[in-house]
């Protein structure tokens, strides 16, 4: 069992709670709770209202040179470097580490000095430790920049939006795999005047690139530099149809399942539209007269169908919102279409 007896010594505010503390119990606390701490010396442990303080120095007298790979004994200088690490118990909590700067003394390495780094809580021009990273990062992926900042802030995290997204565009590209199956379709950049095209690994569902436009050269050069492609999923654009028999002419192209429920309604919906004079409206108690019967289908050949009807409501309701200043923007938004039907 691990017992603990902190040492308090009130000095200008702060509280000291470990002061060099020795190789013992004290140290085995520390460790327990700060285990990334395990490869630097403790000198003291500090709280005050802005959070703790700790102040460290590495333990090993050599380091290793990261451009040839040799260890270095010399010392050329040293200073302090203040790193921001995960909060402990909602306290916020800066590490103040002593580093060491070193020659390599390797004649064939074109390095005359290098600063070391702690494995698990330095890296080179980092101010935060990995931990700290981490969270930020797994924060501004799922929530992105003000979501992810106002999250931050209320765990102690000190994060601005900006920061979070830089975090993000740091982040290398996950490794796609073996890719057979991909999903090909365009997204709007600049609706109605710019459009890229998103590819999706139709295994996993998830997006593995964007291209800048959507034309048939760029899938083309896309797909041959992804040779085991087998399977191209795609919507009915000529230009993905071309890019695809140019680029992977071995690929089976077919629609997917969304486009084909899309294409689906939309041919169910126009058929059904043109054939509506064939239908009489459902009028069981009163036998109709052979004339009525007539003058209704006549009416309704006439265009007086449900869906010629709707989009003449809607139509009407475009311009009577037009005409009290709204814009076509907010047209769209509030009726459920797109800027360019309202157009
Ligand atoms: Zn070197």
């Amino acid at each position: 069992m691990i017992r603990f007896i902190p040492e308090l010594i009130i000095t200008s505010g702060r509280e000291v709670i470990v002061q060099h503390a020795p190789a013992g119990e004290e140290a085995c606390c520390v460790l327990l709770l700060f285990p990334h701490l395990r490869q630097v010396h403790i000198d003291a442990i500090e709280q005050d209202q802005g959070g703790l303080l700790i102040t460290a120095r590495s333990r090993t007298d050599h380091a290793i040179c990261q451009r040839c790979a040799t260890p270095a004994g010399r010392r050329h200088s040293r200073y302090r470097r203040r790193l921001h690490d995960l909060p402990a118990s909602g306290r916020p909590m800066v590490i103040e580490l002593e580093v060491r700067r070193f020659f390599c003394d390797n004649p064939a390495c074109d390095v005359r000095t290098f600063v070391e780094q702690v494995p698990a809580l330095t890296q080179r021009h980092a101010r935060r430790t990995p931990l700290l990273r981490a969270a930020l990062e797994a924060i501004a992926l799922a929530l992105a920049g003000r979501a992810g900042a106002r999250l931050a802030s209320v765990l102690g995290l000190v994060a601005g939006r900006s920061t979070l997204i830089r975090l993000i565009h740091a982040l290398p590209d996950p490794e796609i795999g073996r890719l057979t199956a991909v999903g090909v379709d365009d997204f709007a950049l600049r609706r109605g005047n710019s459009y890229g095209t998103v590819l999706i690994d139709m295994t996993t569902h998830r997006p593995i690139d964007l291209l800048l436009d959507r034309q048939a050269g760029t899938l083309a050069d896309w797909l041959r530099a992804h040779p085991d492609v087998e399977v191209i999923c795609r919507d009915r654009a000529s230009a993905y149809a071309e890019g695809a028999l140019k680029g992977a002419p071995q690929a089976t192209q077919c629609a997917d399942r969304w486009h084909l429920w899309h294409n689906l309604i939309q041919a169910v919906e126009r058929s059904v539209a043109r054939h509506r004079s064939c239908l009489s409206d459902p009028q069981a108690d009163v036998p109709e007269q052979p004339e009525q019967a007539s003058a209704a289908r006549s009416t309704a050949g006439k265009g007086s169908t449900r869906f010629a009807d709707r989009t003449r409501a809607k139509h009407a309701r475009i311009h009577e919102l037009k005409a009290v200043g709204h814009s076509l923007r907010a047209i769209a938004r509030q009726l459920g279409m797109t800027d360019r039907t309202v157009i």
